[in-house]
């Protein structure tokens, strides 16, 4: 089972508890009722006792059962939906079987119509609450009203009353096809929509031609570990670099060479920072920034140093031509205290990687305050 299908799987599940607990309080409260009417429970204890306690307790189990076993650390899934639908089906055998006998007691026209009022009721309920597994609602239909239908036949009295049951339920499976048929497909088009907003939120803080992160997401990342790096009083590093004499590259090879040599960079920033929680992210044309959390910049300084030497010593083929570049850094770090402000990090980054450039390009600037 796939992982879409396991969460899928979970979903209707769930379902199928919510919409079957609210029911079987009614399951509990309507026999006695019923029972009660007519003094039918005087006339038929031995019955009326057998059916109310079996009918009763397979609700309070159900009831105890969903309550239960949410509180299950690691609850076997397809267990308990077994168990959910077993428990279910025999909820509406009791009723049909039990209804059937009812009726077969029962002498007076009032008290049997009432019962089969309300066998014809939590059927269609049943069908309605049980529609996301097919064969459950159908099943659970067909236990409620195959024995009470059969009783109508065989009693004789009114045999246009079976043939309306019987209409009823097969009114009841179309319905049930329908409202399944609908329910998959509103389950498939929210899954789809899900789908579609985690894409867009994935392009939205993507940049379109190196498949690092945006600014705008860099920003966002920026403040969050800004944040956690101050209550946590660790330090937060940030390395800006940019590409030396980038202009010539376009100028000389055309626009579409630097567009390659730009992802090329980018490859490398990433495999030199690879840890999850290293935010690698384009900060403009040909620069790149990037947000160690938990490094400081001694450490952060080797690592620039790597990615140096790695860049310095590529050379990019493109339509048969050979490019090579540099680049120069600057890093910075600091514990961010209260009342301090993240551009000034930022700020101190990118004067020291001017500094770098001034100093002659492909240097690394290490801001130590
Ligand atoms: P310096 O060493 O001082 O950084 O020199 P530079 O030439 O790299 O800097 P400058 O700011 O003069 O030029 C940056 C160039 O980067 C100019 C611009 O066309 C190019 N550039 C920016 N974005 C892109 C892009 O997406 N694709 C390509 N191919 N070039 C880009
Ligand atoms: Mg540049
Ligand atoms: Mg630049």
């Amino acid at each position: 089972m796939t992982f879409i299908d396991r969460q899928l799987n979970t979903r209707v599940v769930n379902d199928l508890e919510k919409r079957s607990t609210s029911g079987v309080f009614f399951y509990i409260l309507i026999p006695p009722v019923l029972f009660f009417t007519d003094g039918y429970i005087r006339q038929h204890l031995a019955f009326s006792s057998v059916f109310l306690a079996i009918f009763t307790s397979i609700c309070l189990f159900r009831i105890i059962y969903v309550q239960f076993s949410k509180k299950l650390p690691d609850r076997h899934e397809a267990m308990h939906k077994i168990i959910l639908i077993v428990s279910i089906l025999f909820t509406a055998l009791a009723w049909g079987v039990g209804a059937a006998f009812f009726l077969l007691y029962s002498e007076q026209r009032g008290i049997q119509m009432l019962m089969l009022i309300c066998t014809v009721g939590f059927s269609a309920g049943g069908v309605m609450s049980f529609m996301p597994v097919l064969f459950l609602a159908v099943s659970y239909n067909f236990l409620m009203l195959v024995p009470i239908t059969a009783v109508v036949f065989i009693s004789g009295d009114v045999p246009s009353l079976g043939i309306a049951m019987i209409l009823y339920s097969i009114y009841l499976v179309l319905i049930s096809l329908r409202g399944n048929h609908e329910y998959w497909t509103a389950l498939e088009n929210e899954r789809l929509l899900e789908e579609k907003s985690r894409e867009l939120e994935i392009v939205s803080r993507t940049d379109v031609l190196t498949g690092l992160y945006n600014r705008r997401y860099f920003d966002e990342l920026f403040e969050l570990e800004w944040e956690l790096s101050s209550r946590r009083r660790t330090p937060l590093t940030l390395l800006i670099c940019d590409i030396d004499h980038f202009k010539n590259v376009n100028d000389t090879y055309g626009h579409p060479a630097g567009d390659e040599y730009l992802k090329l960079i980018s490859r490398h920033i990433r495999q030199v920072f690879q840890r999850k929680t290293d935010v690698v992210a384009r900060y403009g044309g040909e620069e790149f920034v990037v947000l160690l959390p938990d490094r400081d910049a001694g450490h952060t300084r080797d690592l620039a140093q790597r990615l140096r030497e790695k860049i310095a010593g590529t050379v990019m083929e493109y339509d048969g031509k050979e490019i090579q570049t540099t680049i120069s850094q600057g890093v910075t770090s600091c514990v961010p205290e209260p009342g301090m402000d993240r551009d000034q990090l930022l700020n101190r980054a990118d004067n020291a990687m001017y500094e770098a450039k001034h100093a002659g390009r492909n240097k690394i600037v290490v801001d130590m305050r």
